[in-house]
C-alpha cells in the first residue's frame, strides 16, 4: 500500500485531491462551458486545464444548450424549467445512457452524454463484500458527492470513485483494496504514481 500512498501523494500534490476542491471564477466556468459545448475536449481535459477535478467541473457545467452561449447565470428561469420538463421529442438515438436509460434530445445534449459515460464510475457492490460495480452516468444519474477523482498523472483521465470508495479514501488516504485490484486488473501502473494503461 505504500507505493498507492506515493501515488495519491504524487495526485494530491498536483493538486487534484486533497482539501477543498478550488472555486472557479466566473470567466472560468465560462471557458470551461465553452470548450465543453466545442466538444473539442474532454472533462478529464478541461479539468487539467483549469487545475481542478472533474467532479468539481461537472458541478459547473450547464448541460443545456439554452444557458450556454456565453453566459454566465445558470439559474434557472421558468423558460428554462418549462423545456427540461417537456423536452422535444426527436428520434431515438442509440445514445442512451447504459445506467438509466436517459436520451439526449438534442444532438449537442447527445454529445455531451457521450463524453460523460466514457467515464466510469467505481461503486462498492452493496450485495457483495468486496467487490466492485463500475458504471458510466450521464449527468441525470450522475452520483452525489462524495466523490474522488483517480487521475492518470499524464492524462488526467481515469476512474471516479463514487460513495463509500470516496469516504474512505478521504479517511484514510489510500486506494480501498478492491480498487487497487480494479486498476491493476484494467492494466493500470499504481507505482511510484498513478498511470492509465496506455501511459503505464
Ligand atoms: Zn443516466
Ligand atoms: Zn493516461
Amino acid at each position: 500500500m505504500a507505493n498507492t500512498r506515493n501515488g495519491l501523494a504524487a495526485a494530491r500534490a498536483r493538486g487534484r485531491k486533497g482539501g477543498r476542491p478550488p472555486k472557479l471564477t466566473a470567466e472560468q466556468v465560462e471557458h470551461a462551458q465553452r470548450l465543453y459545448d466545442a466538444n473539442t475536449h474532454t472533462v478529464a481535459q478541461i479539468a487539467g486545464l483549469l487545475g481542478v477535478r472533474r467532479t468539481t467541473l461537472y458541478g459547473h457545467l450547464s448541460k443545456s444548450d439554452d444557458v450556454s452561449a456565453g453566459s454566465e447565470t445558470t439559474t434557472s428561469t421558468d423558460l428554462g424549467l418549462d423545456i427540461l420538463e417537456h423536452p422535444v421529442p426527436v428520434r431515438k438515438t442509440r445514445g442512451a445512457c447504459p445506467s438509466c436509460g436517459h436520451e439526449p434530445s438534442t444532438r449537442s445534449e447527445a454529445a455531451h452524454q457521450r463524453a460523460d459515460v466514457a467515464v466510469t464510475w467505481l461503486h462498492r457492490d452493496l450485495d457483495v463484500p468486496g467487490e466492485i460495480v463500475a458504471r458510466n452516468h450521464c449527468r441525470n444519474c450522475q452520483p452525489e458527492e462524495p466523490a474522488v477523482d483517480v487521475a492518470c498523472t499524464v492524462c488526467g483521465d481515469g476512474p471516479i470513485l463514487a460513495g463509500e470508495f470516496a469516504a474512505e479514501i478521504d479517511t484514510n488516504d489510500v486506494l480501498p483494496d478492491p480498487v487497487q485490484q480494479w486498476l491493476t486488473d484494467a492494466g493500470w501502473q499504481t507505482d511510484p504514481t498513478l498511470l492509465c494503461p496506455e501511459h503505464a
